[in-house]
This record gives structure tokens, sequence and C-alpha cells, in this order.
């Protein structure tokens, strides 16, 4: 476990299951619940690192797969690890690149080993094994490593969601088994990689698909091994919203009250204040940057599509209620217009805003568990999404 990594429970819901905490690592705490923005390559899409840091983003996501296709994880190592790479000095979540590799490669092989794959950039084969996982993400040095697991694909049968889990329970065994290594023998990552951050800490990742039996199943298998956090992954991968949450209720109050809840890749502003009060931590998505560059901004009176026309003389803000900088000096018919001539500052602006959006909701959600007012916050604020723009 990394002596350096700390979750303290600061308070707790009366009414739910949310709570309010703090995670220390070696690079800085952050407060939780916390979104992590997705800085895929390295960049939060359209941001810079200074808009991240007064947005109030305490903690980022860097993608193994594509860091480690390009520009190559040996490279970051040997200019100072991800964090001196990019340029940021607060903690860095990465994940496993197991979701990448399963998601956006095609004629892999997949063996107890580990995974065969050809690369989406230039078709070139590559091979991805737990323990390679982790040697390139102690080569880039983020704060928080993921267990290198198998995303179910769904649907899944049960038999198949069975095999899936068992394998992601021996690949998490092997991932915590050569982290470890990497961190007390430093000489054994190479001679081209230095271990930049040995105070790493390793989260596992929960499967099982929709089946919650074998959900209860993976986790305490999980538990076993033992982590410094826990994540629910394989979710939001095309089941029903109610399936989701049905999986997220029965297995986040299940995972260890003393360590970080990880929610993967979920969600929409409304499915991060369920969460929250399911008692997850932790959270990341694409969602506020993707949907930024189509046009979609996420406001307290639900999603407005900038490219509606009634906003073509629009003088107010995108969203009267958000402190943001883009919402206090830029108007709507304005952004529309930099949307509609494709213009790069559009997406600036789009992605500035919803990002912002979703941090300063972090931060009421926080505030509102602190004070023992989350359940009139939740109400007010789902209503207030439920309203709709105009
Ligand atoms: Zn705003």
């Amino acid at each position: 476990m990394a002596q350096d990594f700390i979750f303290e429970k600061l308070r707790h819901d009366d009414a739910t299951r949310a709570r309010a905490g703090r995670i220390t690592t070696s690079h800085g705490s952050f407060d939780t619940p916390a979104f992590m923005p997705v800085g895929t390559q390295g960049s939060v899409k359209a941001l810079t690192q200074e808009m991240l840091e007064r947005a109030g983003a305490s903690i980022i996501l860097g993608n193994t797969y594509h860091l480690y296709l390009r520009p190559g994880h040996v490279t970051i190592n040997q200019l100072g690890g991800l964090h001196r790479f990019i340029s940021w000095e607060r903690p860095i979540l990465t994940d496993s690149g197991g979701f990448q590799v399963f998601s956006l490669t095609s004629l892999r092989k997949m063996t107890e080993e580990g995974v065969e794959f050809q690369s989406h950039i230039d078709g070139a084969s590559h091979f991805i094994s737990p323990e390679k996982s982790m040697e390139i993400q102690a080569a880039l040095g983020s704060d928080i490593v993921m267990a290198f697991d198998e995303c179910t694909p769904f649907p899944a049968t049960r038999d198949e969601a069975l095999a899936s889990l068992e394998l992601t329970q021996r690949w998490a065994r092997r991932s915590k088994q050569r982290l470890s290594e990497l961190h007390n023998e430093p000489a054994s990552a190479g001679p081209r990689i230095t271990i930049v951050n040995p105070t790493q800490a390793l989260f596992g990742i929960n499967q099982g698909s929709t089946f919650l039996d074998l959900r209860e199943r993976s986790l305490e298998g999980l538990i076993e091994i033992g982590f410094d956090g826990y994540a629910i992954g394989g979710l939001s991968v095309g089941e029903e919203k109610g399936a989701m949450f049905e999986v997220v209720s029965h297995i986040a109050p299940r995972m260890p009250e003393d360590r970080p809840r990880y929610l993967m890749g979920v969600g929409t502003p409304e499915d991060i204040v369920e969460a929250v009060a399911l008692g997850v931590d932790m959270f990341d998505c694409v969602m506020p940057t993707r949907n930024a560059r189509n046009g979609q901004l996420f406001t307290s009176r639900g999603k407005l599509n900038i490219k509606n026309s009634r906003y073509k003389d629009d003088s107010q803000p995108l969203d009267d209620a958000c402190p943001c900088e883009v919402c206090r000096r830029y108007s709507r018919a304005y952004i529309r217009h930099l949307y509609m001539s494709g213009e790069i500052l559009g997406s600036v602006l789009t992605s500035l805003h919803n990002i912002s959006f979703y941090l300063d909701t972090m931060r009421v959600i926080r505030q509102s568990i602190e004070l023992g007012t989350f359940s009139k916050f939740r109400d007010s604020f789902l209503s207030g999404l439920a309203r709709g723009q105009d």
C-alpha cells in the first residue's frame, strides 16, 4: 500500500450515503466527492492547464493507452514524468489502458497473459499485460494507478461476465505484485526508466456486468488482494440507466468505508449527484469536454444547445447562475457565432464553461454534505435541471 496516500472521511450525510472527504497524495490533496477532467493525450481538450487550475480542477486523468502510443512512456519518463511533461503539479490518475485497448483497437488477441492489439494510429502491433500496464503507469508517475482489467463487454451472459471478472481478478493480483516490485526495486523497470513517483496508489476495479452476485464476488476478491481504493468499472457501456444505478446502489455501500470509491466514466451532472448520494467519491467523464465541442452546454437549467437559432440574438450568459469566467464575460449570441463559424475559441469557451459547471457542482455538493444540507441541494439541483432551457 502506498504510504503517502491518505483518505480521510470528513463528514457523512445523515439522510443519504453521501460522504465528504480528502485524499492526500505526494502531489497534494483534493477534496471528495471529486470530478476528474479527462486529459486523454496529456491535455484536457481545448483547455490550458492554467484554465483548469482557475476552474478549480484539483486532479486530472491521463489515458495510459494514448500516452503509451504517443509520445511513448519512455519519452515522458525521460522528460521527468507526466506531471513535469504537461506542467501540472496537482494529482493525476492514470487509467490502465484496458478500456481503450478493448474499445479502440482491432484484431486483438486476448490470452491469460495479456492483450495483443493493433494501434489505432498506425496499425502497429503491441502487447499489454498487467505487468506492462504497471510499467507504463510507473514511468508516467501518476499519483493513482489503475489495475489492468478487462472491461466486460455489454451485453454479456452470466458465464461470460464470470469468466471476465475472474480474469480481471487474476490481473489485479499481478498488477499489485508488479507495481510494488517497481516501487521497491526500481532497477526492475529497466535501464531507460526512472521511478519518478514511488508513492503511487493502486486502485482495483470491480467488474461483473449487471449481475449483482458477480459484482459482490468481484469486490470480495479485490478486498482480499487489498487496494488503496476501489473503482466500479464496466458501467456506462450501453446498459440502461436503471441497471447502472442498480449496480452502484448495490455495490458502493459494500465497498470499504475507509477507502475512496471511484465510479469510472460516469456521467451527466444528475448521474453524479445520484451516485454521490449512494456513497461514491470520485468521477471522470469525457462528456463535459466532448459535448462542449458539439455545442452542448450543461447548465443549472438543463442542457443548452448553442446551435439553436433562438440564441442568435441572445445577450445573456450561457448560465446566469454559473460563476465561471465564460459566463461572467461572454454572451450566448457570441459563443453561438464562434461555434457556427468553426472558430477554435468556440470550443475553448464551451469546454471551459462545461468543465467549470461540473467542478462548481462538485464544490456545492461537498459544501452541502459538510453543512448537512445535501438532500435539499439534490432536490433543488435536479428540479432546476428538469426546468429546461426557456
Ligand atoms: Zn459558465
